[in-house]
């Protein structure tokens, strides 16, 4: 059984209020859900500067704490950037790697991302790692060449070990904060050939590498994605700027976890 994930991504949204009272919420919500809220892993992305208010937010909660980005390298002469080792220092457990805006608005290639979850992992980050096509790609027919393509690139840059510690995050680019939703069996479609690509290199990681979609999700939508064989959590970008919301999409993953 593999743990499910809901983490929300607040791209360049919040406030240090905004990260307190949202977070405050959230921690009292998941209080009263009880133990069962343990049984899946919760995480916050905020914009990085946001990182420090959210560590006190979250402190005794369940809740977990990832940024945005962070830069393929360590330290040095990269002005604007944020090291891995600042993100961890700022109490964060989780890094996002090649979102699909940092893909297309910053230039970010396939061997960039991989190079970012090399760094991940050196620093004990957990890269979810973002993947999938565009709508033109959808219509073009590419999905599967695209996902396999970009989940090829990081096990022959980083090695399919990689995986065994990284989480993916299909989200097709169509469906990103447009509200348009992958239907659950489109998504379990491409969650399966996901799966077939790592199970071509390793059956074990190929098992316990956990899936997340994103697009969309929303209380509404979020339990028949959840139920899906493949999907193993969400990737939330709106929703998740509203603890009510993104509490409802966590209560939907405690339940398929029970
Ligand atoms: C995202 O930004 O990763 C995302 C899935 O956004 P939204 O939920 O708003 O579509």
């Amino acid at each position: 059984m593999r743990t499910p994930v809901i983490a929300g991504n607040w791209k360049m949204n919040g406030s240090s209020e905004m990260a307190r009272d949202l977070c405050g919420q959230l921690t009292d919500k998941l209080i009263q859900a009880g133990e069962t809220a343990r049984n899946i892993d919760i995480v916050v992305c905020p914009p990085a500067i946001l990182l420090h208010p959210v560590s006190d937010a979250i402190a005794g909660s369940p809740i977990q704490s990832g940024s945005q980005d962070i830069d393929q390298n360590t330290s040095g002469a990269y002005t604007g950037q944020t090291a891995a080792s600042m993100v961890v220092d700022a109490g964060a457990k989780y890094t996002l790697v090649g979102h699909s805006e940092r893909r297309t608005i910053f230039g970010e290639t396939d061997e960039m991302v991989a190079a970012k979850t090399t760094t991940a992992l050196e620093h004990n980050l957990t890269p979810i790692i973002c993947i999938g096509e565009t709508q033109q790609e959808r219509e073009a027919d590419q999905t599967e060449d695209v996902v396999k393509r970009q989940v090829l690139a990081i096990v022959e840059n980083c090695g399919i070990s990689a995986l065994h510690h990284a989480i993916l995050a299909y989200e097709p680019v169509w469906a990103i904060g447009t509200g348009l939703t992958a239907s659950p069996e489109q998504a379990q479609q491409v969650h399966q050939f996901i799966r077939q690509q790592l199970a071509a290199n390793d059956s074990a990681i190929a098992e316990g590498c956990r899936i997340l979609y994103g697009g969309s999700m929303k209380p509404e939508n979020a339990s028949d994605l959840l139920a899906q064989d493949d999907i193993d959590g969400g990737l939330i970008g709106g929703a998740s700027l509203n603890s009510t919301d993104f509490f409802a999409i966590c209560a939907a993953a405690i339940q398929q976890a029970a």
